[in-house]
């Protein structure tokens, strides 16, 4: 969903200009442009262009989840880290955007309804030719302060946390219009807030080293 830019308000949907404000963001764009070009050149080729939104949580096994290297970007391994006494504190990019709560809002969505978009993607693209761009994500903000308090009710740990200035390139407020992917993919985000919170804390205490152990 990087190639949604900054100008665009949410919900985000498919038709909306796209642009990117970096590398990997043009990559995305640029990779979607090539795409849409090839399929229609070749009526046989069909192409699903799925713009994801904010992916968290991990298989409920607890045996694959998320390992970033070296001190997290992304908020969920962050959290995870500081819950499992690897960070001290979180640092909250920004309390001072028109959110309801100041903090920045995103369309967190379960890697597993990720997961099965995916599987409705490749049935529909053996049936419709062309290129086609679907979001997945639920349709539904939470800010970052939900998010922490949320996880402190699946997990039971408190997480200490500080407000840092903005960081650049965030916008307020990113969430999805989800219904292309409804309409077209009959696929819906079935896994809520909660279980995400869950399922990403289940995975960090059964891999408090990630896979380096
Ligand atoms: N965020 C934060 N602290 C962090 C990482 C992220 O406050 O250590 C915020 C960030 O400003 C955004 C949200 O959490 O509002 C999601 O950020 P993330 O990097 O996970 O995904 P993005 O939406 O930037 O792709």
């Amino acid at each position: 969903a990087t190639v949604y830019g900054l100008d665009n308000e949410s919900p985000l949907r498919e038709g909306m200009p796209t642009s990117a404000t970096n590398p990997y963001g043009w990559s995305k764009v640029m990779n979607e442009q090539i795409l849409t070009d090839y399929c229609g050149s070749d009526k046989n080729f069909s192409a699903v262009l799925l713009r994801y939104f904010n992916p968290i949580g991990a298989h409920p096994s607890g045996l694959i989840g998320e390992n970033p290297c070296g001190i997290p970007n992304n908020i969920m391994p962050y959290i995870t880290q500081v819950a499992v006494g690897k960070l001290p504190e979180l640092h909250i990019f920004g309390q001072d955007y028109p959110t309801p709560d100041g903090t920045g809002v995103r369309d967190y969505i379960h890697v597993l309804d990720l997961g099965e978009g995916h599987v409705q993607a490749l049935d529909y693209a053996f049936t419709h030719p062309g290129a086609i761009e679907i979001n997945l994500g639920t349709s539904r903000g939470y800010s970052v302060l939900e998010l922490v308090k949320e996880f402190e009710k699946a997990s039971g740990v408190k997480i200490p946390y500080v407000i840092d200035p903005r960081r650049p390139g965030d916008v307020a407020s990113v969430f999805a219009d989800a219904s292309r992917a409804e309409n077209l993919l009959a696929w819906r985000a079935r896994r809520n807030l909660a279980q995400m919170c869950r399922d990403s804390w289940n995975w960090q205490q059964k891999n408090p080293d990630g896979y380096a152990q």
